[in-house]
């Protein structure tokens, strides 16, 4: 890594771990480690960061929750970002609740929920951060992102802007920060409405028990495997194809949730590709359905 980086870390008095190993900041808890992660907490430093890195041509990845990604087992040649402290602040104000990028998605939840504001139900269990919630407009159980986002508080070619919901071009499951991966989201607003707190606290309980119930939660995993095909849905796909239980070292088909590939132990980022590359064989072949990796592998 290069000394002047490390220097500007120092200097900043930045959280900077050389050597990190990826697999516990990740869901899935494989992959191997990146020569250096480092905990930013402020636009202004962060600014200045990814300028030094530009300028030396180091590559660099921003990390949310680590939900929806699979390290390789060899790691990640790059830095590994991690926004935290006025980064991951949350902040309310009338209807509105502004959020830090690597807040998670639960504490935004959790005041909206304190503040008697309702909208937000949908994404209580969603383990991610708010800037990866927003990057693939993530949803669930009827309500996505995009119904809620007002704006967000961007880092784009060392500029720091405001988009629009509009200007993210949200859709199912994308948005822009997807096509331009040079945009580093700090912060989003999102606009509720006044509920009722009972209310608001009986639906959430109630969407948490759901995922108790039919998700594997308590194995490792990056959630949902394979994305939804379309005309169909990837999970009955691999249970009619028998599927489930199906393993390839530390790595199995969940009995549970046949849509997501657990770590039931020791799993190696390989076990992952070599049990999905299977999946994916198995499903073609029996059903002509061609299924896609729903998480991102960091490359
Ligand atoms: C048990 C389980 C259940 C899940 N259920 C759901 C569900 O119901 N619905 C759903 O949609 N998803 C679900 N997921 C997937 C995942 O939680 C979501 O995709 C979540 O939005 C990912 O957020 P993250 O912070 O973990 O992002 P990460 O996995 O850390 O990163 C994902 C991508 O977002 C980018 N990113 C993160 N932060 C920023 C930022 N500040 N600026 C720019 N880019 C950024 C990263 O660079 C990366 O490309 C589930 C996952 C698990 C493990």
């Amino acid at each position: 890594m290069h000394s002047d980086i490390i220097d500007f870390c120092t200097k900043n008095a930045l959280e900077a771990r050389l050597g990190e190993s990826l697999c516990e900041h990740t869901t899935m808890k494989v992959g191997g480690s990146c020569p250096l992660l480092v905990c930013v907490s402020e636009s202004e430093i962060l600014k200045e960061l990814i300028v030094l890195m530009n300028k030396y041509s180091v590559r660099y990845f921003i990390l949310g929750r680590g939900s929806n990604i699979l390290v390789p087992d060899e790691g990640f040649d790059g830095v590994v970002i991690k926004l935290t402290g006025s980064l991951a602040g949350i902040d309310c104000d009338g209807c509105e609740i502004t959020a830090g990028a690597g807040a998670s998605l639960k504490s935004l939840c959790m005041a909206a929920y304190d503040n008697s504001l309702c909208g937000l139900e949908f994404a209580y269990g969603i383990p991610g951060s708010v800037g990866g919630a927003l990057f693939m407009n993530a949803g669930a159980y009827g309500g996505q992102m995009s119904d809620v986002v007002e704006s967000a508080l961007c880092l784009e070619n060392g500029e720091i802007k405001t988009l629009t919901a509009e200007e993210m071009s949200l859709s199912y499951r994308r948005s822009i920060f997807m096509q331009k991966r040079d945009i580093i989201i700090l912060s989003v607003t999102v606009k509720l409405k006044i509920g009722d707190k009972s209310e608001i606290k009986s639906k959430m309980d109630e969407l948490m028990q759901r995922r108790r119930d039919k998700q594997p939660l308590e194995y490792p995993s990056a959630g949902s495997m394979f994305k939804r095909p379309e005309g169909s849905y990837a999970s009955l796909l691999i249970e009619q194809c028998g599927l489930k239980g199906l393993s390839t070292g530390g790595a199995q088909v969940s009995l549970k949730h046949s849509g997501f590939v657990i770590n039931a132990g020791g799993a190696s980022f390989a076990d992952i590709i070599a049990l999905t590359d299977e999946v994916k064989r198995i499903v073609k072949e029996k059903t002509g359905y061609l299924l896609e990796l729903e998480p991102e592998i960091l490359k």
